[in-house]
């Protein structure tokens, strides 16, 4: 490996840590090592009804497909850790995934990608190059494990050993040549807590996630109808889940790792007080005007108004909370969308299976 390449990869890492990312690697763009994985996980029906996964499966098993002639990857890694932990165990409030509590990452990656991507560009002229942040067909949690930036968990997420598992992905393709860092190394072990500590069972064995039973499929992907055997174990749960990440060793502080779970050091991804441990009833007497409002340029609304009142439907009929019932009824009896009121008259019948009495109240 030529010196100068060596000192433009070296300046490309530097200058990716003082825009604020916590990681930063490059690797070779090679087919993806989890490509046979991947497909046989789509067979197995384990995406549910995330079609988009489908149609894409052959680019995202293929990235000369994204940008041919791909021949590096800057793959960078932000950290997205609250400075406090959210609220988890009054189950007449919600939770809200961590990363979804401040503003939309996928904003915030790529902007610092495109600051990043201009120094390249004004250290080796003009390349070719595609910028993914979750949303480009590309398999990021492999690149980013070829990368260095982190190894597989048995719960399926990319672990970092410094840092834990509390970070976005992002990435570069690049039409040159790079040095390259070598894939992460490191495992779990003999621990099983993630798998024992997933309230829906979605982690059907080590590593394969079926995302169908997943709450972060159920409260985000899922368009239409929660089943019904799924709603009890979701909990407060109202847009995402970390539980399978909140009990992971690697996302505990320790004095000996100093970083795993440190605050994030991005003040746009501060949470927002909406998001904090927020009343069920609050959430659902908000009116769409204010959903739009409360959630403009968060990660939230992709689950749109009526989507978070599905969601918050079942975190209601799950927390036995008496004073939400005349609330509930009140809006069952409003609501237009079908989906959403069906979930509201689920909860209305929770509250009427733990206390027959409120069947006439
Ligand atoms: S995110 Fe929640 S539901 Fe999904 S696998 Fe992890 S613990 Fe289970
Ligand atoms: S909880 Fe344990 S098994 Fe699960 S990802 Fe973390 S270290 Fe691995």
């Amino acid at each position: 490996m030529s010196r100068s390449l060596s000192v433009l990869s070296d300046s490309i890492c530097a200058c990716a840590r003082s825009l604020g990312f916590d990681l930063v690697g490059i690797a070779p763009v090679l087919p993806p090592a989890h490509a046979l994985f991947f497909r046989w996980w789509l067979e197995q029906g384990f995406a549910g009804e995330m079609h988009y996964l489908l149609r894409t499966v052959d680019k995202r098993c293929d990235p000369q497909l994204m940008l041919p002639g791909a021949k590096s990857a800057v793959v960078v890694g932000l950290n997205y850790a609250p400075a406090v932990s959210p609220v988890t165990d009054d189950p007449t409030r919600a939770v809200f995934a961590r990363y979804a509590l401040g503003e939309d990452y996928h904003e915030v990656v790529t902007c610092k990608l495109q600051e990043l991507l201009e120094f390249i560009r004004q250290r080796v002229g003009e390349c070719q190059a595609k910028i993914g942040v979750d949303a480009a067909p590309v398999l990021e949690r492999d690149l980013a494990w070829r990368a260095g930036l982190g190894w597989f968990g048995k719960n399926t997420m990319l672990i970092n050993t410094r840092l834990g598992s509390y970070f976005f992905i992002g990435e570069i393709l690049l039409d040159i040549e790079l040095e390259y860092d070598q894939p992460a190394f490191g495992g779990c072990g003999t621990c099983t807590r993630c798998i024992e500590a997933c309230p829906t069972g979605a982690i059907v064995a080590p590593y394969v996630l079926d995302a169908s039973r997943c709450i972060s499929y159920l409260t985000i992907e899922l368009k239409g109808s929660i089943p019904e055997c799924l709603r009890s174990l979701m909990g407060n749960r109202v847009f995402g889940c970390d539980i399978c990440q909140e009990v992971c060793p690697f996302n505990q502080p320790r004095a000996h790792a100093p970083l795993r779970a440190s605050p994030t050091r991005e003040p746009a991804f501060a949470p927002r007080e909406i998001t904090l441990a927020p009343r069920l009833v609050d959430l659902l007497r908000m009116r769409e005007e204010q959903f739009r409002e409360a959630f403009r340029k968060s990660a939230v609304k992709r689950t749109k108004w009526r989507g978070l009142r599905r969601n918050v439907a079942v975190a209601l009929g799950n927390s036995g909370d008496p004073f939400a019932l005349p609330v509930l009824k009140e809006e069952a009896a409003a609501e237009t969308d079908p989906v959403v009121r069906e979930h509201l008259q689920w909860a209305i019948e929770q509250y009427a299976t733990r206390h027959p009495s409120s069947r006439s109240s």
